[in-house]
């Protein structure tokens, strides 16, 4: 056999008492510490084998929290006095399948993420044993009982011995059974236990969170984390806001006029200040109105010479980039153009393939469309385009 898992769940919990059960029963937001701690490695195809060890008294418990797993998972078996002696009971039930490898786990950690028991695992292709650290972060100080500090401990160099704890089975399995024969019975991790059995045992920094789930503030405190998602973008509430946009150019001598980032020949070109693009102005004033930050006259005043025929797509670009400022993104726009001419629908799919890309997001994200004014009106005289928009956002709230 490969690899096997071995889940130490022996333990009383003294130190969290809720609903009278040990920790590694409690409830994390509907379903047992334990049967967390399985399936972190019940998933895994590089785990041929699971071995739980329990406190004899906890088999209904037990029962509970690991049905419906598979035959990779073994039946309990009971723990010894301490720790050690758990783990050792552990061993000596897996010793007939002859495992290359063992994993041995703290069933109260539930959390441990599965590239550090991957790193574990591959730590064994080159020694008999790797555990889990991670670095001490706090100053340690050594004390006279509570009382006067005697000494600040020097923190390089210093790890926090966690789990997995990986080594090669045969050779943790003498050293346990060594440990026992020499009556010492108390060290409280494996590779304490492999130092004094001269086994090398390398050191793999993990990242991210390995709680142990110790003490009630814990239990807490993983229920919370449970409950609420992890990352910032799903913590928050999103919110979705809307925009307009209204814009007006009138035409003025010219070949061709800009319109939604798109160049198309005409008999007339539209008069401003930049070139003029009217779908671009409204749809940019829709952004910006979507997140109450002004609008484009505001941010690149006619006055300001640098904007003197600017391409517009910059001006929607800075309202794009305002957006993900504030960690929002546009869910889709509309911009409608009214005018006699030039015709809009040849173009259509151009304009919305470039809006989309301004606005990064996909073109079927994006409308344009185009009306008349059946004559009526500065447009229907031909005296210029008017362009509305509307786009909708996304934002924290
Ligand atoms: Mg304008």
């Amino acid at each position: 056999m490969g690899v096997a898992a071995l889940i130490v769940a022996a333990g009383r919990g003294v130190r969290v008492a809720d609903a009278g059960l040990p920790k590694q029963y409690l409830d994390l937001a509907g379903k047992p510490v334990l049967r967390r701690t399985l399936d972190l490695f019940a998933h895994r195809a590089d785990v041929d084998r699971i071995q739980v060890v329990i406190h004899p008294g906890d088999r209904f418990l037990y029962d509970r929290a690991a049905v419906g797993y598979g035959p990779g998972l073994a039946p309990p078996v009971g723990g010894g006095a301490t720790r050690q002696l758990s783990v050792l009971a552990g061993l000596e039930a897996l010793a007939p399948f002859d495992p290359d490898r063992v994993l041995i786990h703290d069933a109260a950690r539930p959390f441990t993420p599965a590239d550090a028991i991957g790193a574990v695992m591959a730590a064994l292709a080159s020694s008999p044993g790797a555990i889990a650290v991670q670095p001490v972060t706090d100053t340690i100080k050594r004390g006279q009982g509570n009382g006067p500090i005697v000494g600040t401990v020097p923190r390089d160099g210093l790890w926090r011995a966690q789990t997995p704890q990986g080594f090669h089975f045969r050779s943790i399995l003498d050293a346990h059974r060594r440990a026992r024969d020499a009556g010492s019975t108390g060290f409280t991790d494996d590779a304490a236990l492999a130092e004094w059995a001269g086994l090398e045992v390398v050191l793999v920094p993990v990242e991210g969170l390995n709680m142990k789930i110790t003490t009630p503030e814990d239990v807490t405190l993983a229920r919370a984390m449970l409950t609420q998602p992890f990352s910032v973008a799903e913590t928050c509430t999103l919110e979705t806001r809307i925009g307009n946009g209204f814009d007006v150019h009138r035409f003025a001598s010219g070949d061709h006029v800009w319109l939604c980032g798109h160049r198309i020949p005409h008999s007339a070109s539209l008069e401003g200040h930049s070139d003029a693009d009217v779908g671009l102005h409204a749809l940019t004033d829709a952004v910006l109105g979507a997140i109450g930050d002004g609008d484009i006259g505001q941010h690149f005043p006619p006055s300001d010479p640098q904007w003197k025929g600017a391409a517009s797509h910059h001006f929607l670009a800075d309202a794009v980039r305002r957006v993900r400022a504030r960690g929002g993104r546009i869910v889709n726009a509309d911009v409608t153009l009214l005018c006699e001419a030039p015709k809009i629908a040849p173009h259509r799919d151009a304009m919305r393939a470039r809006l989309a890309e301004i606005l990064g997001i996909t073109i079927d994200r994006v409308g344009v469309k185009a009306t008349t004014t059946e004559g009526l009106g500065f447009t229907g005289r031909r005296e210029g385009i008017a362009a509305m928009a509307v786009a909708t956002v996304s934002l924290p709230a």
